[in-house]
């Protein structure tokens, strides 16, 4: 564990009362601002002259990463410094990687179709990281080094090259077993369950807490080509304890985009709110006389709304308001989703010159701020929509039925 500005301190001459103490010659005003600054690592050990052989010891350990970062290209593999999540964040998402053989007569195609699978998943679009590839023989030379690049074959003068015949994701890599082996990770081939799940939390404990250079290496497993469900599962573990890579034999759109949707939960930093693009966004290829809806920039709140416009057959539009990524509640309470910032939005979008409807919806939880969203904007009206997002669907319909007139 990295040590604390008050943990350093304990070993200065100001907190053991000794003649230099708060002597200013490493540049800080006392010995606590060096010590807090030595705890952030903006400032060099050695600046104070000093520093007690104790110290210079626990901190060197302290400040040793625990786990190396292998690259790949752009991708990026462990490095990681904490066992849970909460305790400040996961570093590199555990990548997914498929192994193509290329001694059978389809794997281009195999290669093709793994560097042109995509999963969206809360905006966000991601597939498959690396693909590798075996039994490429001593007549084939790759035209791709380490990093991307996605082939298919031809042949020429005995040789086998690879060229691309299409275009790939740019952010796929491809390398050969034999350049992942050279990389210092530590590939471990899948036992059963208990044995690999123990295996996986027993380096990681080692790594982090205890610092062990043994177990530094990412640790990459290459799954058992079994039954896909229990596959699921199995993966599903290692992904969350602590596999840094993930190999499949096959290649699994149902198996990867679940594992994707697992990932990117267990990844995400506690510390920044998942959030989308501020604007608007169009539902059923809406025209000037279109209804409006109003809500946050939280990703979730952003994503349920949009997913029941999406699924109505009605045009709509969706306003999207900066609102620091919190939802709704919170946003209002925040005070980051105010009268006066939904004002200066909408001038921003200029919705007054581009739509001809007047009544925007805004989400039932604030219904409160209606009043003074109306005096704020005076070319709209403020309705009060559903609490839920689930009930927009209803909410139309009834307004259809009921013959309210939504637009202008
Ligand atoms: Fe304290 Fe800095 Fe003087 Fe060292 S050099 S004793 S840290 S003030």
């Amino acid at each position: 564990m990295e040590m604390t500005g008050l943990q350093i301190f304990k070993y200065t001459p100001a907190a053991k009362k000794l003649p230099k103490s708060n002597c200013k010659e490493c540049g800080c005003p006392t010995c606590m601002v060096y010590s807090l600054k030595l705890a952030k690592q903006q400032i060099d050990i050695d600046k104070c002259p000093y520093v007690c052989e104790e110290l210079r010891q626990n901190y060197s350990q302290s400040i040793k990463h625990p786990q190396k970062t292998i690259k790949i290209g752009d991708l990026k593999i462990g490095g990681e410094n904490v066992l849970f999540r909460h305790e400040k964040t996961f570093i590199n998402p555990t990548a997914l990687a498929v192994i193509v053989d290329c001694s059978k007569s389809d794997y281009a195609e195999k290669i093709k179709e793994i560097c042109e699978f995509e999963y969206t998943h809360v905006g966000q679009t991601f597939g498959v990281d690396l693909v590798i590839l075996i039994n490429t023989d001593n007549k084939t030379e790759l035209s791709f080094q380490a990093g991307r690049q996605c082939s298919s074959v031809y042949e020429n003068n005995g040789l086998s090259h690879y060229s691309l015949s299409f275009v790939p994701r740019n952010d796929i890599n491809v390398l050969t077993i034999e350049q992942l082996q050279q990389l210092s990770l530590n590939i471990f081939e899948e036992q059963d369950f208990k044995t690999t799940k123990n295996y996986l939390i027993e380096t990681r404990v080692k790594a982090i807490l205890e610092k062990d250079e043994s177990c530094s290496a990412p640790v990459c497993v290459v799954m058992k080509n079994d039954d896909i469900y229990s596959q699921c599962a199995r993966a599903g573990f290692y992904l969350c304890k602590y596999a840094n890579m993930l190999i499949f034999e096959e290649f699994d759109k149902d198996l990867l985009s679940t594992l994707i949707t697992l990932r990117h939960n267990i990844f995400t930093d506690p510390q920044k709110t998942l959030q989308v693009d501020s604007g608007l966004y169009k539902y059923n290829n809406p025209d000037e006389n279109s209804i409006i809806f109003m809500t946050t920039n939280f990703a979730l709140t952003y994503f349920a709304v949009a997913n029941e416009l999406e699924n109505l057959d009605i045009p709509a539009y969706l306003i999207i308001v900066p609102a620091d990524g919190m939802s709704v509640l919170t946003a209002w309470s925040a005070q980051t989703f105010t009268p006066e910032i939904v004002s200066k939005f909408l001038d921003e979008l200029d919705i007054k010159n581009k739509i001809k409807t007047r009544k925007i919806i805004i989400p039932g939880l604030v219904s409160d701020m209606i009043e003074e969203l109306n005096a704020q904007c005076p070319d709209f009206e403020f309705v009060e929509g559903t609490k839920d997002a689930s009930d927009i669907g209803k909410f139309v319909k009834k307004i259809i039925n009921s013959n309210k007139v939504i637009s202008q």
